[in-house]
């Protein structure tokens, strides 16, 4: 069954359309479960994207990378969106 709490990792490599990421969000303000898979999931993706970088590590083409240009810039890109959440959980 789809709930909030297994969309934690289709947040983090950015699969969740803008809607369901915002209600993800909402979602992960409330739940300390879910906050507690941010703080340990997005430092995770932050190293597969580094290790992308050094070419030591190919992504998948289906997970959205920083280099690839947003198609809509007005919006928060996926990075922000992590960050926000990252902020958010850890309150740094
Ligand atoms: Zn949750």
């Amino acid at each position: 069954m789809r709930t909030p709490h297994n969309e934690v990792a289709a947040y983090v490599i950015g699969a969740l359309d803008d809607d369901a990421a915002t209600e993800f969000e909402k979602h992960l303000a409330a739940c300390q479960k879910c906050q507690c898979e941010i703080r340990e999931l997005v430092p995770v993706r932050m190293a597969l994207e580094y290790a992308a970088e050094l070419g030591l590590f190919s992504a998948p083409d289906w997970i959205p990378t920083q280099r690839q240009p947003e198609p809509a810039p007005a919006k928060p890109s996926c990075y922000d969106r992590l960050r926000r959440a990252f902020l958010l959980v850890t309150g740094r």
